[in-house]
């Protein structure tokens, strides 16, 4: 089968080019301490020697940005830098990265004093400076405050938001950027995904289903969106995310070339209209950013506890820090996220309490049997 690729503007990172005629390139993300410098080249080496084209790093100190420094004197990758909140540090780490990505729901946090436009632009004027590309990555779970509402879905805020950054970006005369628009709901994604590029056809998309979990619904999640829209031609480059021991995030480039070998060669699994209802478990693919190790056993543990409950409407959330961590279970029927020493165990927006990483699991299971009650699917 041949996959009629719409043909977008290219964006060059290091030696890989994302858009244009190119193969979709594929990527993914250190899940340990930037600073623990042999840990994070072991798992470069791993990601690399599966096939990853472009490799990102979680850079929020001056430590950080050390670190990078050595990582890349001693290894070569097509590194890209997650900035989150702190935009600030673009300037320092941008010898050593080919790509920024900023996400428009972290710019308020530092410099309440500066705008938003003179913190792109900020942005836009170290990426030119370092010959760097750009990502606005939009994320359901961090969406920019200043643009949520009560009358609005997520859908339309990460849209939004989506739009007002691609005006910006280009107004000041950019065009080396892509877009990600993720969310840990397939349909979300695939419905906002084909809404930008039928606005924007010549920017570059980057898809991914974020918080997709572990395996194997995180898998069965990725190809449910990354099927509809790849086998359109949309997405230039994708990041399965999945939650992972480090010794198997390789898995995230393998599972995504299987993907994309599978939509170029017309092998789909079929993909229902409505998702079918059901126990759902997000979460996230962990990184530097994780507030403590456990968080990956603690997933796993969770969707065991829950095995019971497949038969019931019950969506819970299980994050690794609060970055995306407060937005994501805002939106669960039961969340939790990680701090250093204990868990927040939250109903919904409503935050039940702050436990151990021993007693959690049990705290959450009795709300799992409270809130079961009449979630049973007849
Ligand atoms: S929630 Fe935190 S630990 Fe998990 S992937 Fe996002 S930034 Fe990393």
């Amino acid at each position: 089968m041949k996959v009629n690729r719409r043909v977008t503007r290219e964006v060059k990172v290091g030696n890989v080019t994302i858009g244009g005629l190119n193969p979709v390139a594929l990527q993914s993300m250190c899940a340990t301490k930037t600073t623990d410098i042999e840990a994070t080249l072991t798992q470069i080496q791993l990601l690399q020697s599966a096939g990853a084209d472009i490799i990102r790093i979680a850079v929020d100190s001056k430590n950080d940005v050390l670190a990078v420094k050595e990582i890349s004197q001693r290894i070569e990758a097509n590194f890209v830098v997650d900035l989150q909140e702190n935009y600030r540090l673009a300037d320092e780490i941008g010898p050593y990265v080919s790509k920024f990505r900023y996400n428009p729901g972290h710019l308020f946090h530092h410099q309440k004093e500066t705008s938003l436009e003179d913190k792109v632009k900020f942005l836009v004027d170290t990426a030119g400076k370092h010959d760097c590309a750009l990502r606005i990555g939009v994320n359901f779970g961090s969406l920019d405050p200043n643009l949520k509402n009560e009358e609005e879905s997520s859908e339309d805020v990460a849209i939004k938001s989506a739009f007002f950054h691609t005006e910006l970006i280009e107004k000041l005369g950019f065009k080396r950027f892509v877009v990600s628009l993720k969310s840990s709901n397939p349909m979300s994604v695939v419905e906002i995904n084909r809404k930008y590029a039928k606005n924007f056809p010549d920017v570059p998309l980057h898809l991914g289903v974020t918080e997709a979990g572990m395996l194997p619904d995180g898998e069965i999640k990725s190809r449910i969106a990354f099927e509809q829209l790849l086998s359109d031609g949309i997405g230039e480059t994708i990041r399965v995310s999945l939650t992972l021991p480090d010794n198997e995030k390789d898995k995230e480039i393998l599972i995504g070339k299987q993907i994309i070998e599978d939509v170029h060669s017309g092998r789909f699994r079929s993909v229902p209209k409505s998702l079918p209802a059901g126990l759902n478990v997000i979460s996230c693919p962990s990184c530097s950013r994780v507030e403590n190790k456990a968080f990956v056993e603690l997933a796993y543990k969770v969707k065991d506890a829950l095995q019971e409950y497949k038969k019931y409407n019950i969506t819970v959330a299980v994050m690794g820090c609060r970055v995306n961590g407060p937005g994501e279970t805002d939106e669960a029927d039961l969340g939790l996220w990680c701090a250093p020493t204990f868990v927040n165990l939250k109903k919904g927006p409503e935050l039940i309490g702050k436990f151990s990483y021993e007693e959690v699991l049990g705290k959450l299971m009795s709300e799992v049997k409270i809130i079961s009650k009449d979630r049973m699917i007849v």
